[in-house]
């Protein structure tokens, strides 16, 4: 779906609880009315925004395809704040309206059960908000968010059974439509993972690219993806299953393994060169968008910074097997040559496709004959300057991503013409 689709659809179903607001509201009321009017108003239109969070964060893969699951966590992360900071002060006017009106604030069950859902929002919106500052663990806070599966049920008890707009029946409905929405994304999710689960892949071959680079290759039952596109995989080893974690597919969809290509970095990666050819995988895929394919032009950039280079890997390998003819410019950032990967391969197809150039620029080698330093301004324009019109594809450590995107605006590449993938999934 596209994402301004996705976004008028969200406007509409934001629409009309305002317009069925709108329509009980009657002129020169006293203040106590106004205020019960906007307690009204920011919990119904706050409660869809929180709705909509399930929506972006559920994984369903026609939703995120032409959109890419790293921005509809985007759009979660900002939607999800504004949904939660309406609910979060509708009680304000409501208790201010009936403390104007002359009636004394009281609290029931069915507002302590809002009360429950709101405080489960706060913690899983806080502990994402928190996550570096408090150091959570990845496996902690994915199991707080969880939670907030608990908390919309609750949410949607505390608003059909309490709120007064929600007796009648355009928006009774209206909330009971969203609820056999949420109702279908659980499902959706439950029967996802049964489907993954009933295939399992096995693991072909481990091979080592550099010091702290590993590929694990894949046979099982073939996979319909995009060159660029991710998986999320959890591997079995020794009859353990571990967490489920996002890499992007290296292989190309012209080959018959699946492959991907794992940086050690943390608790799960630092562990994948111990995986055997006896171990297996749930492999759920494919995700994302970032795929030339997407945005075809004759005329292609790369901007890699480290691991990000997979995605490039894949989408390398697809046009080299078509040999599809498209003049590609892979500028690859690396701190010294040892954390090079698929060298030999890179410069054979640089060897064999017409019109493909690798410059290899490294950040932390004095010795390196070529480029140094960071990717930046002045070397994007020296190896791209002469390229028309091309469609930039960018993937790194978020740093360099943010000022690789700067320079590019700076010299003049519009917005449209520039993709990116971040590695991460909050
Ligand atoms: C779309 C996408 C594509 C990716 N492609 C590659 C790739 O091709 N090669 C590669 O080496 N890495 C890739 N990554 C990054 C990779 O997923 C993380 O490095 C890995 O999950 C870290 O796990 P860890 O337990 O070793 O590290 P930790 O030290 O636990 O975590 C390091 C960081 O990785 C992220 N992370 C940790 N666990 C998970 C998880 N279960 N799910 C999602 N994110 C997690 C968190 O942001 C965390 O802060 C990709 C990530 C995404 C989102």
């Amino acid at each position: 779906m596209k994402k301004w689709v996705l976004l008028a659809v969200m406007a509409l179903f934001l629409a009309m609880p305002v317009v069925f607001w709108a329509q009980t509201l009657s002129g020169g009321l006293p203040l106590g009315v106004y205020l019960y009017d906007a307690g009204r108003l920011l919990a119904l239109v706050g409660f869809v925004f929180v709705f909509f969070q399930y929506v972006f964060s559920s994984k369903v893969r026609w939703l995120e395809r032409g959109i890419g699951l790293d921005k509809l966590f985007g759009i979660h992360r900002t939607s999800g704040l504004i949904g939660l900071t309406l609910i979060l002060i509708h009680p304000i006017p409501l208790f201010l309206s009936d403390i104007v009106q002359g009636y004394a604030p009281s609290i029931s069950p069915l507002k302590l059960v809002g009360v429950v859902s709101l405080l489960i929002f706060v913690v899983a919106a806080g502990s994402a908000i928190l996550y570096g500052r408090l150091r959570l663990k990845y496996e902690t806070w994915k199991a707080i968010h969880w939670a907030s599966y608990v908390a919309l049920p609750l949410g949607f008890l505390h608003s059909l059974l309490l709120g007064s707009d929600l007796v009648r029946p355009p928006l009774r409905t209206f909330w009971i439509v969203l609820a056999a929405l949420y109702v279908a994304i659980v499902l959706y999710k439950l029967w996802n993972r049964v489907r993954v689960r009933r295939h399992p892949f096995q693991v072909a071959a481990v091979v080592q690219e550099t010091h702290d680079t590993w590929s694990l290759y894949f046979e099982g039952k073939r996979l319909d993806y995009e060159p660029g596109q991710f998986l999320i995989v959890n591997l079995i080893r020794d009859g353990r299953v571990s967490e489920p974690h996002p890499f992007t597919i290296s292989s190309s969809p012209t080959r018959d393994r699946l492959s991907i290509s794992v940086k050690s970095v943390g608790d799960f990666t630092s562990t994948i060169g111990h995986t055997k050819t006896t171990d297996r995988a749930y492999i759920d895929a494919p995700y994302g968008a970032f795929s030339f394919v997407e945005h075809d032009a004759p005329s292609l950039v790369f901007v890699a910074g480290g691991i990000g280079i997979t995605p490039f890997m894949s989408m390398l390998r697809y046009m080299h097997d078509r040999e599809l003819e498209r003049s590609v410019v892979l500028i690859w950032g690396n701190k010294t040559e040892r954390d090079i990967a698929f060298r030999d391969e890179l410069d054979d197809m640089a060897a064999e496709m017409l019109s493909f150039q690798v410059v290899h620029v490294m950040s932390n080698q004095e010795d390196w004959p070529g480029e140094k330093g960071y990717v930046d301004a002045a070397k994007l324009q020296r190896y791209m300057g002469s390229v028309e019109n091309p469609q930039v594809f960018v993937c790194g450590p978020p740093v360099m991503m943010t000022k690789v995107i700067q320079s590019l605006r700076g010299l003049g590449v519009p917005k449209r013409r520039i993709h990116y993938e971040r590695f991460a999934l909050r």
